[in-house]
């Protein structure tokens, strides 16, 4: 079907009316004078309502990946592919991926999709949402009878909480050690891609590469509580913050609590402390959205009597610019020498994890925002604090992610929420997106 042919049918749909609230004008973000489509949203928030007996115990919601719930939630899932008519396979790393063709064979495929695997006690909505907001994207785009110019491909990954497992694999980013790592359900990496229908031994033949998508676009539960509290509907997601690991040795000298005068000491438990609220300052004192947490403490001898020797503690660093990052791990190291010339201590710094921040592309984000806007909803841009397949995937593809509020700002949690009308919301978000995504894109 050709472009002039995709709008006549679509003209059939312009009697669905537009929000009360939309912004005179908004609508054309969308193309001249077409109001915005909708999803069937009972249709999905039914998805998730029975999604929830899969995996539910007494403790939350437990689909870890390669696990029996996994499993069974995978298999779920496929059968909504199926009855989407989207005819799913499964990769060689054990994604599931559904297609749907385009009326142009040169043109590249638009990616959507989300996990449904859970962590421990995890709760309905961090995942699901996203991939069932998908499903129902596209057989609400059969049903309808639109046709994309585009293919649309419909994917849910596998073991996105164990370590984004299937879309790193699909980027050629897993090595035969993360294989050998020991996931959640106790099972190996490598055992599990094998459970799900995957075949490590043919693993680059799930690689995508760079350039072979039109654009990734993933909607997803908030998992913070930014929307919430700003009163807003969607989120429209700048990037994925980058994040540093740091373990700091503190050495001092450990003597007795009772013998050693105040001005004697070496204490290494002080100078932690004073490091601690350094750095909480220190990133406190400029503008911005850096976070830093101490997590983790560990002091020795640990004993009531005795003057702490050694601490050893961690340092969580994230930002989604990484000049920030760049920065803070030097004021770190510095503050850190600082202290240790003060206490008499002395500060070793040692990095562990170092991943860049994934920055969102502003062409995918103005479709997002377009389609927002054509459907009245408030919005802001914002960065996502936690990890996402979407990282992965902006390393070789314009990438963009669609927040909805969380409840509360709780997720990781069997209290994990978002409300019926905000899931519709944000499927609503990427149903247009995925159609100014079609007509923008070459
Ligand atoms: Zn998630």
């Amino acid at each position: 079907m050709k472009r002039r042919t995709f709008l006549q049918s679509s003209a059939a749909l312009a009697a669905v009316p537009l929000l009360r609230n939309t912004p005179p004008g908004a609508a054309l973000a969308l193309g001249a004078s077409q109001a915005p489509l909708r999803v069937n949203g009972a249709r999905l928030n039914g998805w998730l309502a029975k999604f929830d007996s899969v995996g539910r115990t007494p403790t939350g919601i437990n689909r870890v990946g390669y696990s029996d719930a996994d499993l069974a939630g995978r298999a779920f899932t496929l059968d909504l592919f199926r009855e989407a008519g989207l005819n799913p396979r499964i990769d060689t790393a054990g994604n599931i991926l559904g297609r749907l063709d385009g009326t142009d064979r040169s043109l590249k495929p638009i990616l959507i999709g989300s996990h449904v695997d859970s962590v421990t006690d995890g709760g309905n909505f961090d995942g699901p949402v996203g991939s069932f907001g998908a499903i129902e994207v596209a057989r609400s785009l059969r049903e309808q009878n639109v046709r994309l110019r585009h293919p649309l491909e419909v994917v849910v990954w596998t073991n996105e909480e164990g370590g984004t497992v299937g879309s790193r694999s699909a980027i050629g980013h897993i090595t035969p050690a993360d294989l050998d790592k020991v996931a959640r359900s106790g099972k190996t990496i490598r055992e599990g891609i094998g459970l799900v229908g995957g075949n490590v031994a043919k693993l680059s033949e799930a690689e995508r590469k760079k350039g072979d998508l039109a654009c990734y676009m993933e909607l997803h539960i908030e998992q913070g509580g930014l929307l919430e509290k700003a009163g807003l509907q969607i989120g429209v997601v700048e990037g994925i913050v980058g994040l540093r690991w740091f373990e700091v040795t503190i050495t001092g000298f450990a003597n007795h609590a009772g013998t050693t005068p105040m001005d004697q000491r070496q204490d290494a438990m002080l100078a932690a402390a004073k490091f601690a609220v350094a750095v909480n300052e220190a990133v406190r004192g400029v503008p911005g959205r850096t976070v830093a947490t101490i997590g983790r403490m560990v002091v020795s001898p640990n004993t009531t009597n005795v003057i702490p020797g050694q601490v050893v503690l961690t340092v969580d660093l994230r930002d989604l610019d990484a000049a920030k990052i760049t920065h803070f791990t030097d004021r770190f190291a510095q503050i850190g020498q600082e202290i240790g010339t003060a206490t008499k201590t002395t500060f070793d710094i040692k990095q562990s994890v170092d991943t860049a921040p994934a920055i969102s592309d502003p062409k995918v984000m103005a479709w997002i925002d377009g389609a927002a806007a054509a459907l009245g909803f408030t919005r802001q841009r914002m960065p996502s604090g936690a990890g996402h397949d979407a990282q992965e995937m902006s390393r070789i593809a314009p990438m963009a992610m669609i927040f909805v509020p969380s409840v509360g700002g709780i997720s990781h949690s069997p209290k994990e929420f978002t409300k019926p009308e905000d899931v519709v919301n944000g499927a609503d978000v990427l149903l247009n997106a995925v159609i100014a995504a079609d007509r923008a894109s070459t």
